[in-house]
């Protein structure tokens, strides 16, 4: 059965979505730590993401700095942070986190209630930043 991230990708779930290319999607964490919080992911649906081959591990990274580049410049924050859990989800992702401090992306804090308009609003601004 087809992952939550791939009916995503395929747009059978609705997501907030911030950019994609013929490997990678990024959209925003719709339980999210900081406001702009965002998941990468590879199309191809692997579990765990060291599973992943090399070249499409690289290809990961290096999109997920390319989308952490125009969060930053969007999202006011001191840096992005990364990390890797994958326990909910059976799709490797890559969160990026705007951090004012450390435990900003410690995942036991408690989730921002965000609208739907506030997520939009934050999409734009995180695609309005993207360089190609
Ligand atoms: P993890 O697998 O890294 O432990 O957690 C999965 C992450 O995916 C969580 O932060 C959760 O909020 C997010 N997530 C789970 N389901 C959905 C969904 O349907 N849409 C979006 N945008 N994010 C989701």
């Amino acid at each position: 059965m087809a992952s939550i991230f791939t009916k995503i990708v395929n747009g059978e779930i609705p997501s907030y979505k911030i950019a994609e290319n013929d490997n990678y999607f990024a959209f925003l964490d719709i339980n999210p730590l900081a406001k702009g919080h965002l998941l990468v992911i590879p199309k191809q649906e692997t579990d765990y993401l060291f599973d992943l081959d090399d070249e499409a591990l690289s290809g990961l990274i290096l999109y997920s700095k390319q989308i952490a580049i125009a969060l930053k410049e969007a999202i006011p924050c001191k840096r992005i942070g990364m990390a890797v859990l994958g326990l909910e989800v059976p799709h490797a992702h890559i969160h990026l986190v705007p951090l004012q401090k450390e435990g900003d992306i410690n995942f036991s804090n408690p989730k921002l209630k965000l609208s739907k308009e506030e997520f939009e609003q934050i999409a734009k601004n995180i695609r309005a930043k993207l360089h190609s």
